[in-house]
C-alpha cells in the first residue's frame, strides 16, 4: 500500500452512513468521484447489516478497471470516540452505539479504514474543494434533519477531549421555548433551524395564518420553501424565524471561536433568500462588530458530497 500511495490514481472507498441512506464513492486524490451509489441504510437492530451493505458494495468495486483503493474512511451521523475507533452516539442509527465500526469494517474490507463524525468531514470537504478553500479555520454547519457542525483550527479538525466538540446545534438558543430537543436539553439550535424545526414551526402557526396555501398533511421543509418563495406569510415568517435563531447561534460561535468562514450546508441552506437577512441582522446585533464584519458567512459548494469529499481527504492524510 505504502508503495503505491503517491500514485495519482489511488482510490478511497469513502461512505457516508447517513440515518436514511448510505452514500459511497470512490474517490481519488484530486477529489474527483470515480463511482458513486446511494442506498436505504438497513435499519435492523443489529450492526451487521450495516457492515454487510458496505462489504457488498466493496466488493462490487474491488477489482474494477480504476486505480487501486487503498483503504475506507466512514462518516458517522454521531460521535466517535477518541481513537476514532467506536460510535458513542448515533440517534438516528442507534444499531453503532458502542459499536466498534472500524476493526469490523477493517475485517471485513481488507482496508485501513478511518471513522469520523459526518459533520466534521464535511467540514474538511468544504476546505478541501468547496466554499473554505484556502482558509484554515473554518466551521461548518449543516442544516439537515438535525443541526451538525465541524470545527477545523489551524488546518486541522477540532474534536475536542471526547469527540464532540462543534456540536453547535445542541447549544442552547431559546431556554424558555419549553421545547425538549432529543439530545436532553431544552431550547436548541436544532430545534429552530433544522429541516424538521420549519416543518414543526409551520404546522403550529397553521391557525394563525388562514387561509393559508400550506396544509398540515404531508408538510415539508421544501413545501414551506416554494410556499415562500410565493410570497406565502406563513412560510415567510418560519424562515425568517429560523434565520434569527441561526443567526444568534452563530454569533455565539463567532465570539467564541472567531472564524475566517463559516459554511453553511444541508437541505434547509436552499431557503437561503428567505432566512440570510434575518440570519445576517442577529449577527450584527449580537457579535462583536469587527468580528461581525470580517468572519464570512458562505453557502457551501460541495452540496451533498461535501462528507464523502472529506471522508476521503482524512483518509489520504492519515495513511500519508
Ligand atoms: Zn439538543
Amino acid at each position: 500500500m505504502t508503495d503505491s500511495f503517491n500514485a495519482s490514481s489511488n482510490l478511497v472507498f469513502a461512505v457516508d452512513l447517513g440515518g436514511t441512506h448510505l452514500r459511497a464513492a470512490l474517490v481519488d486524490h484530486a477529489g474527483t468521484i470515480h463511482k458513486q451509489i446511494k442506498r436505504h441504510t438497513p435499519r435492523d437492530e443489529s450492526p451487521d447489516a450495516v457492515v454487510h451493505a458496505l462489504a457488498c458494495i466493496a466488493n462490487d468495486w474491488r477489482g474494477g478497471d480504476h486505480g487501486p483503493i487503498i483503504g475506507a474512511s466512514v462518516m458517522v451521523p454521531g460521535a466517535v470516540d477518541s481513537g476514532q475507533a467506536v460510535v458513542l452516539s448515533a440517534p438516528n442509527l442507534p444499531s453503532l452505539i458502542n459499536f466498534g465500526l472500524k476493526a469490523v469494517l477493517q475485517e471485513r474490507l481488507g482496508w485501513p479504514v478511518v471513522l469520523e463524525n459526518d459533520a466534521n468531514a464535511a467540514a474538511i470537504g468544504e476546505m478541501w474543494l468547496g466554499a473554505a478553500r484556502g482558509c484554515k479555520d473554518v466551521v461548518s454547519v449543516t442544516l439537515g434533519t438535525g443541526v451538525g457542525g465541524g470545527v477545523v483550527l489551524g488546518g486541522k479538525l477540532w474534536r475536542g477531549a471526547h469527540g464532540s466538540a462543534g456540536e453547535i446545534g445542541h447549544t442552547t438558543v431559546d431556554p424558555f421555548s419549553g421545547l425538549k430537543c432529543k439530545c436532553g436539553n431544552t431550547g436548541c439550535l436544532e430545534l429552530f433551524a433544522s429541516a424538521t424545526a420549519i416543518v414543526r414551526m409551520a404546522r403550529e402557526s397553521l391557525s394563525e395564518f388562514p387561509p393559508a396555501a400550506l396544509s398540515g398533511d404531508d408538510l415539508t421543509a421544501e413545501k414551506v420553501y416554494e410556499a415562500g418563495r410565493s410570497g406565502d406569510e406563513l412560510a415567510l415568517t418560519v424562515f425568517k424565524r429560523a434565520g434569527k435563531y441561526l443567526g444568534i447561534g452563530l454569533a455565539n460561535l463567532m465570539s467564541f471561536i472567531d472564524p475566517e468562514i463559516i459554511v453553511i450546508s444541508g437541505g434547509v441552506v436552499n431557503g437561503w433568500d428567505l432566512f440570510a437577512a434575518d440570519m445576517y441582522q442577529e449577527v450584527s446585533d449580537r457579535a462583536f462588530r469587527a468580528t461581525a464584519q470580517q468572519v464570512k458567512i458562505a453557502r457551501a459548494e460541495c452540496g451533498d458530497n461535501a462528507g464523502l469529499l472529506g471522508a476521503a481527504r482524512l483518509a489520504f492524510d492519515e495513511m500519508a
